[in-house]
């Protein structure tokens, strides 16, 4: 089974896009995945092809319109989850990322404008998703970043199959700093450690370095890393070395 995406886009010429090009591109000639654009556009009913109106209320801008979303969402209906891309949804991360990549794929609604009508989330079923807490123009950019995510988790995708398992956020924290040659540039030298063949004291160095750094760049991810790792299973405190 290969991974299908289905987008859903007044703007079907933006794919594949960036993923037509390197690893992507070349797992999608390789059939590793596959591809479908959408225009949202083709299932407004008048003559106009309209698929937008004035928000409700008043405002600046034009909203999507629910009935023609609709129907552009029921023309794809299948076993595949829908996402839609939305500043007001829940932040995408690694571990939903490496879900969707493990599924049968996805089909991404983007929004334009000012957005959807509210009643399409209540009318079908869809997961909001945000790439960050920023706004773009439209959602294509969005799908772009999501799909990139998963296609590079996709079997035979990435070159080496153990690259992956340790970069950031795949263990809850950012991965250790990367060095390569030359071992002297510009005066400054790759870390002794790394280039003293010792594979134990490179493994405590990256751990201790990947810790150091998520605690001081991001907070955050420390603070639910340090979380989960004093919760046991049973959801029972475990006594950590701080305590
Ligand atoms: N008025 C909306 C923003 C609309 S931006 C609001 O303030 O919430 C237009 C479209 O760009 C959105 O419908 C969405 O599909 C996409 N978009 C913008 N920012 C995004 C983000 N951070 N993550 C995912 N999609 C985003």
């Amino acid at each position: 089974m290969t991974f299908a995406a289905t987008i859903l886009t007044l703007y079907p010429e933006m794919f594949p896009g960036p993923l037509g090009v390197s690893l992507a591109g070349r797992a999608l000639a390789e059939a590793k995945w596959s591809l479908g654009a959408v225009n949202i556009r083709d299932f407004a009913a008048d003559k106009h092809r309209t698929v937008d109106d004035t928000p409700a209320g008043g405002g600046a801008g034009m909203v999507l319109r629910a009935d023609v979303l609709a129907a552009a969402i029921d023309s794809v209906a299948d076993d595949r989850p829908i996402l839609a891309m939305t500043p007001r949804g829940k932040p995408l991360d690694q571990a939903r990322i490496r879900a969707l990549a493990d599924g049968p794929g996805v089909t991404i609604l983007c929004g334009r404008f000012e957005g959807f009508d509210e009643r399409i989330f209540e009318g079908r079923a869809i997961e909001q998703v945000s790439i960050g807490d920023y706004v773009l123009s439209g959602g294509e950019m969005g799908a772009l970043v999501l799909l990139d995510a998963c296609i590079r988790l996709l079997p035979g995708v990435m070159g080496a199959a153990s690259s992956g398992v340790d970069e950031s956020f795949e263990t809850g924290l950012l991965e250790y700093p990367q060095y390569t040659r030359p071992v002297e540039w510009e005066g400054r030298t790759i870390p002794e450690v790394l280039r003293s063949g010792d594979h134990a004291r490179i493994a405590a160095w990256r751990k201790h370095m990947a810790e150091t750094d998520t605690r001081l760049r991001r907070p955050d991810l420390w603070e639910r890393h340090e979380g989960a790792r004093v919760q046991s299973p049973s959801g029972a405190r475990r006594q950590t070395k701080d305590e």
